[in-house]
């Protein structure tokens, strides 16, 4: 079996990941992967409006950075991509970033439902105990139907993020799930199966089989991310998780040049 390219890989440039980015190709030459893709946290507008990504200086760094790893490794295809956060009217500023490179890909990722509060920041955990959880995973899934139906992205991040620190809701949210992969397979967007759920305090992929189960019966395109933000989690859990693309229903995964996508056999 071929091992998927990891397109979710992050560079010290975003503040809370180690390792140069010809580490962690060299890593995913030694772990057989033949494909990867760079996709580190999207500079803001305002520097300062959080302190986990990269700055708008830092960004032909990061290019460069990159094609430095494509150099030191020849043998392996790299591509350049960012994660990229979706917030409501910040929609023109990812069209520009769009524009200042010809990236491989986008993850769109929701970290935040609203301004102030990202819900997988381990440092604001205390807003999860004052809400209901129910309420939470709405808002989230909202915006997350609202990022798949803006078309500014190729791949949505880490679906159900919202169950990283275990607040579950007690109701089923089946309807919001299958709202959103409507949604993504309307627009033409994939998902990952991103295996970092696995070393969070949830410990399961991200999404949940019932949830990957759903996406498959829907119709929406799959990749595989890693979200190393250290050199020795490139391709970390791969083979589980082909193994429940699989069981999950999936015989493809897909890959991107230049934001085309191309389906490839699982
Ligand atoms: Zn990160
Ligand atoms: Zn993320």
């Amino acid at each position: 079996m071929q091992v998927p390219a990891d397109y979710h890989m992050h560079t010290p440039l975003c503040r809370h990941a180690t390792g140069e980015p010809t580490e962690y190709a060299a890593q995913a030459r030694a772990v057989g992967l033949t494909e990867i893709g760079f996709s580190d946290h999207n500079p803001m507008p305002a520097d300062d409006f959080d302190d986990w990504r990269m700055r708008d200086s830092d960004l032909a760094g990061y290019i460069s950075r990159v094609e430095q790893a494509r150099k030191d490794q020849p043998e392996l295809t790299i591509l350049i991509g960012l994660e990229v956060d979706y917030l409501p009217g910040y929609e023109q500023w990812v069209r520009d970033l769009a524009q200042r490179y010809p990236w491989d890909y986008f993850i769109g990722s929701v970290h935040y439902i609203s301004e102030s509060w990202a819900i997988d920041n381990p440092n604001a955990i205390s807003e999860w105990k004052r809400r209901d959880p129910l309420e939470v995973w709405t808002a989230y899934f909202e915006r997350l139907t609202l990022a798949a139906e803006s078309r500014l992205f190729d791949i949505i991040g880490h679906l159900d993020l919202c169950k990283k620190f275990s607040f579950y809701p007690k109701q089923d949210c089946t309807p919001l799930f299958r709202k959103f992969l409507r949604a993504a397979r309307e627009n033409g967007v994939a998902i990952e199966i991103n295996t970092a759920g696995l070393r969070k305090e949830c410990r399961e992929m991200y999404p949940s089989p019932s949830i990957l189960r759903l996406a498959a019966e829907e119709g929406v395109p799959l990749t595989f991310g890693s979200d190393s933000h250290a050199p020795g989690e490139v391709g970390l859990n791969f083979a589980e998780a082909v193994e429940l693309a699989k069981a999950s229903g999936y015989t493809k995964t897909c890959r991107f040049r230049r934001r085309q996508r191309q389906a490839v056999p699982l």
